[in-house]
C-alpha cells in the first residue's frame, strides 16, 4: 500500500521553475531516498510534502488523502538536528510527541538509552557532539506517531567516519522498526547503502530520470560498500545523473 504519493507536482519561485512533473510514491514500511544535485529542489519537495509550501500543480497524497498545505500530518527532520536549546535530550525527544498529544515517556528513555546516550538524558543540547544531536532528532521524528518520516541529508554536515556511523546505526534502528522512510540527499553511496528503492532527479527543473530498486539484501554491512556489486549500482546512478548533465 502506497502511503505517500506525488503526482505531477510542479513548484516554482517566480522565474525559477524548481520542480516539473515530479510522480514518486513511498510504500509503507519502505525506505526511499530522494537523489540529486544540490539545488534540485529536494528540501522544496520536503516543504511540499510538509505543507510549508504549496505546489503550482498536482496531488500530493498521504494515506490516499490530500495533504496540500497541511501541516503535522508527516513527521520532519530537517538538514540541521534543530534541538531546543533549553530543553533537555529526553524533554527534546518528547517534544514530537508533545505536539501530537501522545506521549510515552517510557519508549522515549528506552530509544534513547539504544542510542548509546544514557548519560546525556538529562543534558542539553550544545553538550552534546554533532552525531549525538542528530541521533536525538532523529529519535524524535521516529517516536512521532505520523505514517512517514521525512529526513533531508541528515548527514550531510558531518565528517565521513562519522557519517558511515550515523548510517549504521539508522540502519540498525529501521531494522528492528521498519518505520517508512523517505530521504533525501545528494550522496549516490548514502542512498545505495540505506534505501530500498532510490529515485534520481535531474537539475531544474527537477523531475525523476530514474528510479532504481536497490538489490542487495538487508540487513547490510558496511563490507557491502565495497563489493562489486555496489560499486556497479554506484556508477549506473552517476551515469544517470551525468547523462542528464550533459544535454
Ligand atoms: P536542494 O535541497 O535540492 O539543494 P532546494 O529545494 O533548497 O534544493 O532549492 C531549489 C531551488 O529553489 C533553488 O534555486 C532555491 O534558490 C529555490 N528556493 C527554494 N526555496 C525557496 C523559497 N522559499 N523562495 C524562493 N526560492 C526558493
Ligand atoms: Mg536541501
Amino acid at each position: 500500500m502506497s502511503i505517500l504519493t506525488i503526482e505531477n507536482v510542479s513548484k516554482r519561485f517566480g522565474d525559477n521553475e524548481v520542480i516539473q512533473g515530479l510522480c514518486l510514491d513511498v510504500k509503507a514500511g519502505e525506505f526511499v531516498s530522494i537523489l540529486g544535485p544540490s539545488g534540485s529542489g529536494k528540501s522544496t519537495i520536503f516543504n511540499l510534502v510538509g505543507g510549508l509550501l504549496t505546489p503550482d500543480e498536482g496531488k500530493i497524497q498521504l494515506q490516499n488523502k490530500s495533504i496540500i498545505g497541511k501541516n503535522g500530518s508527516i513527521s520532519y527532520m530537517p538538514q540541521t538536528p534543530s534541538l531546543l536549546p533549553w530543553r533537555t535530550i529526553l524533554q527534546n525527544v518528547l517534544l514530537g510527541q508533545e505536539l501530537q498529544g501522545e506521549i510515552n515517556r517510557e519508549k522515549a528513555i528506552e530509544m534513547i538509552e539504544k542510542a548509546g546516550l544514557n548519560e546525556f538524558m538529562h543534558s542539553y543540547p550544545h553538550e552534546l557532539s554533532g552525531g549525538m544531536k542528530q541521533r536525538v532528532a532523529f529519535i524524535r521524528a521516529l517516536l512521532s506517531p505520523q505514517p512517514i518520516i521525512l529526513l533531508d541529508e541528515p548527514f550531510s554536515a558531518l565528517d565521513e567516519l562519522t557519517r558511515i556511523d550515523m548510517q549504521k546505526w539508522l540502519l540498525d534502528i529501521w531494522d528492528s522498526h521498519k518505520p517508512t522512510i523517505l530521504f533525501v540527499t545528494h550522496n549516490i553511496e548514502e542512498a545505495l547503502f540505506l534505501s530500498d528503492r532510490i529515485f534520481v532527479l535531474s537539475h531544474r527543473p527537477s523531475h525523476v530520470i530514474s528510479e532504481l530498486k536497490v538489490p542487495f539484501s538487508r540487513p547490510r554491512k558496511e563490507e557491502l560498500l565495497l563489493k562489486d556489486q555496489f560499486l556497479e549500482s554506484k556508477r549506473t546512478i552517476h551515469f544517470a545523473l551525468k547523462g542528464r548533465d550533459s544535454v
